[in-house]
């Protein structure tokens, strides 16, 4: 703890963004660096608690308290090592990470809780630009071969890991390029995709293989991955959509948020899209379904691409602004938050349920919806009842459903290797990170169901050392 009275002097720093008129106008990173001296002085409001919770908040484990002290004594190079000692990638998740360590950091009882996810960005963008981090490829190799199908943050992580203990590691993806929803889904103004082929250049100087355009289970027969593999890893995400399935649905006009959104990483990264299969928000009014974070990624893309309007509707009411009394620390805070996106405009409505769409020109040009309220059953359960009068409509011309997602896909490659699943239709595991078959492991949202990159990441790396430990008998991976 650098300085004691730190957290009693200093107030905690806000994230800058780029001015809302300049950034709608381009495809750039919203999210700024702090000044350097600023992250060190926000260092010092670290009080090194007895016990640091924040720990627990991060699915990581990160060692928060370490890293803000050496940040605060100026030590950027300990603090990296700290730092890289339970997290793979930082600069994703110090800039996409919701930080549920700072919803059970100490300091928020009664304060601000320290801006452990802003210190966490700055230690590895200064290690970049000191040129500290550099390709680790293992000193010895143990003969024995991994695939890794997908190459989100769980199964790039997972890759790192495996490749660090010696094994070598091919990553299968069946898009054309490689990196997951961090490539295809996460909005570029949310993370400029050349932080991500930063890490993949490393990663391919590592002698990690990536293979793309391989679709395990399609034009990649899992019978030859497990013949030519030691094991396997299914880190293939969770991608199946929540569909509405109410009259209307199949006008066109009407896209699912994943049909979307990627279509705009691939513009943005120079691909020449056909105009029959463009999706475009310009000169269009847009309703986007669902009030959570896809939808917001949905509300800043149209506001890019040049919407005429953009109203976002949830089903559920809105959240508090404060915590609720049920809803304590140090558990993740479950009030109302306003994404950059949503500061740049469009409108935001919860307790709304669509009940159909209506066309014109055999394309979607009307969404109906009712207003609802959430009441008790009197059996202490609450349900869902139409507010009678509420119904409205309103005039649309483009419709994105980000309602979610219901787990991984179950055809091809899980169907075929014949996988267990839960009950909720993820891929079940033991506390090896095994599947059901020998030798095939899961990790990511294609076990644990549509989550955080941050859990990704620690679930890629709990399934490394299942791997290694199944491989070699023991494992020495953190
Ligand atoms: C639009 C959107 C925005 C998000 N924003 C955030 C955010 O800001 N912060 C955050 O923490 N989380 C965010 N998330 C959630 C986060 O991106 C995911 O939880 C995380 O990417 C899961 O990682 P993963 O490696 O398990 O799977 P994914 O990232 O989904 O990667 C799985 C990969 O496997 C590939 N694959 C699937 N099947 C096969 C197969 N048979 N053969 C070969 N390849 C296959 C897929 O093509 C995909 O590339 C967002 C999610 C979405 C949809
Ligand atoms: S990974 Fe997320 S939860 Fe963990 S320290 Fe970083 S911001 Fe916090």
């Amino acid at each position: 703890m650098g300085k004691p009275t730190g957290f009693l002097e200093i107030t905690r720093a806000k994230q800058p963004y780029r001015p809302v008129e300049g950034r709608v106008r381009d495809w750039k990173q919203v999210m700024l660096p702090h000044p350097t001296e600023t992250l060190q002085k926000q260092g010092a409001r670290c009080m090194d608690c007895g016990i640091p919770f924040c720990h627990m908040g991060c699915p990581l484990g990160n060692i928060i308290p370490d890293w803000n002290d050496l940040v605060y004594r100026n030590n950027w190079r300990e603090a990296l090592v700290r730092l890289h000692a339970t997290n793979n990638f930082p600069e994703f998740t110090g800039t996409l990470c919701p930080a549920p360590c700072e919803g059970s950091c100490v300091l928020g009882i009664n304060d601000d809780p320290v801006t452990i996810k802003a210190i966490e960005l700055a230690i590895i963008e200064h290690a970049f630009e000191a040129g500290w981090i550099t390709p680790e490829p293992p000193l010895a190799r143990t003969g024995k071969k991994v695939a890794v199908i997908g190459s989100g943050p769980a199964g790039l992580a997972a890759a790192q890991q495996l490749n660090r203990a010696g094994h070598w590691v091919t990553v299968f993806e069946r898009a054309d390029r490689i990196g997951g929803l961090l490539r295809y889904g996460i909005p570029e103004f949310k993370l400029e995709k050349r932080v991500l082929d930063r890490r993949l250049d490393l990663l391919r100087k590592e002698d990690i293989t990536f293979q793309a355009n391989a679709n395990v289970g399609v034009n990649v027969p899992v019978e030859d991955l497990r013949r030519d593999f030691d094991a396997i890893l299914l880190a293939g995400g969770a991608t199946l959509p929540r569909d509405l399935k109410v009259p209307g649905r199949d006008l066109p006009g009407i896209h699912f948020a994943m049909e979307y959104l990627p279509l705009q990483n691939r513009r943005c990264e120079g691909d020449q899209i056909p105009e029959d299969r463009i999706i475009t928000a310009r000169g269009k009014r847009v309703v986007i379904l669902g009030g959570g974070d896809t939808g917001a990624d949905c509300l800043g893309t149209a506001h890019r691409q040049g919407a005429v309007s953009v109203h976002q509707f949830e089903l559920l009411p809105s959240p508090p602004k404060e915590r609720a009394s049920d809803n304590p620390w140090p558990l993740w805070p479950n009030i109302l938050r306003t994404s950059s996106a949503h500061e740049e405009g469009g409108v935001r409505d919860y307790c709304i349920s669509s009940t159909r769409f209506s066309g014109r020109n055999g394309r979607v040009e009307r969404l109906h919806t009712v207003r609802v309220e959430f009441v008790s059953d009197g059996n202490g359960r609450r349900v869902m009842r139409e507010i009678p009068g509420s119904e409205f409509e309103m005039e649309t011309d483009l419709v994105l459903l980000a309602m979610g997602f219901l787990g991984p896909e179950k055809d091809g490659m899980l169907g075929q290797l014949g996988v267990k699943l839960t009950e909720r239709g993820t891929v079940w595991r033991d506390d090896n990170w095994m599947t059901s078959v020998p030798g095939v492991f899961t990790a990511g949202d294609m076990q644990r169901g549509q989550s955080l990159i941050v859990w990704a990441l620690a679930e890629g790396r709990q399934a490394a050392r299942g791997i290694d430990r199944y491989l070699m008998g023991s494992t020495n991976l953190p």
